[in-house]
């Protein structure tokens, strides 16, 4: 703050550097709904209408309250996460238009006042790093999540070549489960320390986050968190919500979700990112602001 006065929301933060309190997290940035279907994958299980009201019900601002949960992002698939991506498709472009029709009218239908619903994707990369959605549909997103699914044994080299090439993609916000996962029940390291330093170090230059996947939390190397904090990378939290269809009707939406993702943020906490670089603490102004700044930033003519 360098002596400054503080602007309004900034106080929070001066109080302490990192998260103390699931009442500092403002947003899910990688959430699927039944759309994912369309694209292939049977687990996405929720509508957008019932996500937002379990949020809202459960971890969003209540009158008087602290800030709670004021925004998540739908990242449906855009493609079949089971298949190697062969970049853009007129289809999958107009369902994802559609969608975010779909969400802006949730939105001005005032039914979850308390909670704004971003427009999002969950984009698959090529091998060569092309994502499955045309530029021009993930310029006029809020969210986008670039991933690698397909193939799940593409090398630690591989992958950094695709992330490469991906990086230069204005458009793309978060780099999606990068580090490595439980996948379909395997395990898998698909980077190297040295390799998730390069992609820390990429992501710096920029100004992408790398996401911190709630479910694959135990995946990770005890040191990861170590290294994320001390390079000053950005980081999103996502729970990456599908859900299994049998669970529908047994446990609460959530379950699945939303208790790892405190269990994360505990351990974000420890490992002392600080509230800066963790976009899940911005309020959906400072957020949208980061996005386009970054656009800005690497579009603009040299
Ligand atoms: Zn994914
Ligand atoms: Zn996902």
């Amino acid at each position: 703050m360098n002596g400054e006065r503080p602007e309004q929301g900034d106080i929070a933060r001066e109080q302490s550097e990192t998260i103390t309190s699931l009442r500092d997290l403002r947003s899910d940035f990688h959430m699927h709904t039944l759309t994912s279907r369309e694209a292939g994958d049977p687990r996405g299980t929720y509508t957008m209408e019932e996500l937002a009201g379990y949020i809202e019900d459960h971890v969003g601002i209540k009158e008087g309250e602290k800030p709670g949960v004021e925004y998540i992002s739908i990242t449906d698939h855009a493609t079949n996460d089971t298949v190697v991506p062969q970049g853009p498709e007129e289809k999958v472009d107009q369902r994802i238009l559609a969608q975010k029709v779909e969400i802006d009218r949730l939105n001005e239908s005032g039914k979850f006042p308390g909670l704004t619903v971003l427009a999002g994707t969950e984009t698959a990369l090529s091998p060569e790093g092309v994502p499955d959605v045309s530029n021009h549909v993930l310029e006029q997103l809020d969210v986008v999540v670039a991933s690698i699914h397909e193939p799940p044994d593409l090398s630690g080299e591989e992958r950094m070549a695709a992330y490469r090439q991906a990086v230069e993609n204005p458009y793309i916000d978060i780099l999606g489960h990068p580090f490595g996962a439980t996948w379909w029940g395997k395990s898998h390291d698909w980077l190297s320390e040295e390799q998730s330093q390069e992609l820390i170090d990429l992501a710096i230059e920029h100004d992408k986050a790398i996401e911190i996947n709630v479910a694959q939390l135990d995946h990770y190397p005890s040191t990861l968190l170590q290294i994320i904090a001390a390079s000053g990378v950005k980081v999103s939290m996502g729970t990456d919500t599908h859900d299994n269809p049998q669970i529908k009707d047994q446990k609460p939406l959530g379950v699945s979700g939303w208790r790892p993702y405190a269990r994360t943020a505990r351990a974000i906490g420890k490992a002392g990112i600080k509230k800066e670089n963790i976009l899940n603490t911005y309020s959906l102004a400072e957020y949208r602001a980061w996005r386009q700044t970054r656009i800005e930033r690497f579009t603009s003519p040299a």
